[in-house]
């Protein structure tokens, strides 16, 4: 019935192929066909093609053909279409069947082949799961994820991306990505990365300020890829979003309580600042004590000097007032504010105005206190106030470093001097004969809280060096010979700054 080179043809083929007549009865099955089936050829050929299907099409088959025949529409034929099949021991497995007609065969005789499509069914299910969860986990990922057109437009959305930017996924496909960005400076960085993740066939991420499809003003993380056609043509971006606007706050407000912090930590901690500030009022204080038991003195005396009391009870209302500015000095250095603007002061005038409060303290300590002011001093730029604190700090400290060294009242000094620089600055040393500096204090001398003593707070030199940093002038030690320590400080003469 087929010819030689048909029945090869038929024999080699993968696929069943099966011929049958006009009533549906097989007339050749190819050994494809008997492997898929698991008939021999002998129990298929000259019985009804129907028995390979299971119902409703196997009752159905019949008809279908008559059909085809009295009307001569094509049907399946030509088609092709997929169907169930059943093997002899009664299983079924999906198949793709197409059937063609024998031509000029009268009465018409036709050809079905069929392919068993069950592994290609599996292999689909199994594709479908595994795109149904990256469905899930993209879901499930806390973040924005989408593609880009070549034009930028969002193609896809992840719900949780459109959840995010506060729009329903039909409001933002079609938008532009840009349109995510808050101004043209940031809508610029955007077309940069987009670009630069083009160029460079490499991701790229950055921080944006954003807005929502709401139009809430947000912070995203955004990072791309760039994708491209199969001939290398750009094809758009995948990008993933993450929302930090909340971290962003968080950082913000970290930022902010940082900087309060900072400005507090110029003194540390409250309770140090308290001693710190008593540390810096004490000292009028206890000249405004002097001065008190010099009045008692004064008026316990049979003639009381009224000369002398009045000066006292000038002295203490100067005292009051220094220490009324330092109180406003130290509110300002918590505050942070910056010190008030330096003038040209004369540091003699200053050293002067000191004196009478430097000789009572020198009195209380048992120590010579030598002035020498050098000859025709330019004026500085400063804060008289701030500097008069200095001046106190570095006199108060040598008083106490000869205190305690135990040598002999009569040999302690303490010698203050000014004079100009070979660089043409203004220099104020402060210098006495006592034990020297500690040698635990080495590199530690100016910061805050480092003492040795007793009842110390460690703040005098640092708050020295923080006046002088604001005076852009410099505070150092230096060998005092043959013994002793020296601290020094030089500022800028105003004219030099002028
Ligand atoms: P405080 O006086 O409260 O200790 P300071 O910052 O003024 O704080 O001084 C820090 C330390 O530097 C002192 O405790 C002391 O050890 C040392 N020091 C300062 N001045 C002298 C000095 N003239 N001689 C020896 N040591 C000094």
């Amino acid at each position: 019935m087929f010819s030689q080179e048909t029945q090869a043809l038929m024999e080699a083929a993968v696929d069943a192929i099966i011929a049958i007549d006009h009533r549906g009865q097989m007339a050749a099955v190819n050994r494809a066909a008997q492997h898929m089936f698991g008939y021999r050829d002998f129990e298929l050929v000259g019985r009804n093609v129907s028995m390979l299907m299971p119902e409703p099409d196997r009752s159905a088959h019949n008809g279908h053909l008559r059909h085809h025949l009295d009307t001569g529409e094509q049907g399946i034929i030509g088609i092709g279409r997929e169907i169930m099949a059943q093997r002899k021991d009664g299983s079924l497995f999906p198949a793709r069947l197409s059937v063609g007609r024998v031509p000029d065969s009268s009465p018409p005789r036709f050809v079905g082949l069929l392919r068993d499509v069950t592994a290609e069914h599996e292999a689909t299910a199994a594709l479908k799961l595994e795109r149904d969860r990256a469905n899930a986990y993209l879901e499930l990922n806390d973040a924005i994820l989408m593609r880009l057109d070549a034009e930028r437009c969002i193609r896809e959305i992840n719900a949780r991306g459109s959840d995010l930017l506060g729009a329903p996924a039909e409001v933002i496909l079609g938008r532009n990505w840009l349109d995510l960005t808050r101004d043209e400076n940031e809508r610029e960085r955007g077309r940069l990365m987009l670009a630069s993740a083009l160029a460079n066939h490499a991701s790229r991420e950055r921080e944006f300020e954003a807005v929502d499809f709401a139009g809430a003003p947000r912070r995203i993380h955004w990072r791309c890829i760039a994708l491209r056609a199969p001939d290398g043509a750009p094809g758009g971006w995948l990008v993933s979003g993450a929302d930090v606007t909340d971290r962003a706050r968080r950082e913000e407000s970290a930022a902010l309580a940082q900087d309060r912090l900072t400005r507090v930590a110029r003194l540390a901690s409250m309770g140090e600042m308290a001693t710190g500030v008593a540390h810096e009022l004490n000292q009028p204080l206890t000249a405004i004590t002097t001065y008190a038991r010099a009045c008692e003195r004064y008026l316990a005396m049979p003639e009381p000097d009224f000369a002398e009391l009045k000066e006292a009870v000038r002295e203490i209302g100067a005292e009051g007032l220094r220490a009324g500015r330092i109180i406003d000095r130290l509110r300002q250095l918590v505050r942070g504010d910056e010190p008030s603007e330096l003038v040209p002061i004369d540091l003699t005038a200053v050293v002067e105005d000191l004196r009478p409060l430097l000789a009572a303290d020198a009195r209380v300590f048992d120590t010579r206190l030598e002035i020498h002011a050098g000859p025709d001093l330019p004026r500085v730029q400063g804060d008289a106030v701030q500097l008069q604190q200095v001046i106190l700090n570095l006199v108060r400290n040598a008083f106490e470093a000869l205190e305690g060294a135990g040598a002999s009242p009569g040999q302690r000094v303490v010698r203050l001097t000014t004079s100009r620089t070979a660089g043409g600055e203004v220099e104020l040393e402060v210098r006495d004969n006592g034990p020297g500096f500690p040698a635990e204090m080495s590199g530690r001398l100016f910061h805050p809280f480092a003492t040795t003593k007793k009842s110390g707070t460690g703040l005098g030199l640092a708050m020295s060096r923080t006046i002088l940093q604001s005076h852009r002038g410099t505070i150092g030690i230096r060998e005092a010979a043959p013994n002793g320590a020296c601290v020094y400080i030089r500022l800028h003469s105003a004219e030099e700054r002028a």
